[in-house]
């Protein structure tokens, strides 16, 4: 489909009809300037995606509160403070270390972080995320038990760039199944991240409840 020359809220529109209702759309506005944003917030979207930690944190300050901030991208634990106090959901939680530091911060601000924690289902090797033995050993040990300040609602995850489908479509179903293993474990596990532009259709056919689209409402991204 050609979105180039629709304007963001007809963007939105679009995928919002193409999506079930339960299926939660994140608007991906990293690289997108401030004024691009708020014509998304215009049109009803309260739920943006960032990437950088510093950009975010810009963005919250400036734009109304009652948007929900998604943190979608790799989270270095220096960084954690700079958002404690407002990000609604951390959707690549690859370690223990770092959902220990995302807890600690949360402390100082008396709140509760919700978690996803990220797993690593593409065939690169350049993609973040645990393997099945790693998230095994987090969901199982004592000191996840004791964290009190985050809460891990679910796992996400990207499928391999590639335009075979069957490959993607493998992936998603992948992760589908880990999840499924996982709620059994702990029902309050409700969210799977998964679908971007390129195969977000694929992705909630295969059970996503989540999915972080980009380019598709706000066009390609420049990066400088
Ligand atoms: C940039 C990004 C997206 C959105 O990508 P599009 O292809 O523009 O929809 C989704 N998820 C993550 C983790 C990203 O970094």
């Amino acid at each position: 489909m050609n979105f180039s020359t629709m304007s963001i809220s007809e963007n939105l529109k679009k995928i919002k009809g193409g999506i079930p209702e339960e299926v939660t759309l994140v608007a991906v506005s990293k690289t997108k300037p401030i004024e691009t944003v708020l014509e998304a917030y215009e049109a009803g979207q309260r739920i943006f995606g960032e990437n950088k930690i510093q950009e975010m944190t810009h963005k919250w300050e400036v734009l109304p509160k009652d948007i929900e901030w998604h943190m979608i991208g790799h989270v270095q634990r220096n960084k954690v403070k700079y958002m404690a106090e407002f990000v609604s959901l951390v959707h690549g939680v690859d370690s223990f270390r770092l959902l220990t530091e995302i807890n600690k911060q949360a402390k100082k601000h008396n709140r509760t972080i919700r978690c996803l924690l990220q797993m690593h289902i593409a065939e690169e090797s350049t993609k973040f995320g645990l393997d099945e033995k790693e998230l095994a050993e987090i969901l199982d040990s004592e000191a996840f038990q004791e964290l009190r300040h985050v809460e891990v609602v679910g796992l996400m995850g990207m499928a391999t760039f590639t335009e075979d489908a069957e490959q993607v479509r493998k992936e998603f179903a992948h992760l589908k199944n880990v999840f499924d293993q996982v709620q059994l474990k702990l029902p309050k596990i409700s969210e799977l991240s998964m679908g971007m532009s390129g195969d977000y259709t694929i992705a909630i056919e295969e059970g996503s409840t989540m999915v972080r689209i980009g380019s598709s409402i706000f066009g390609a991204r420049n990066y400088h």
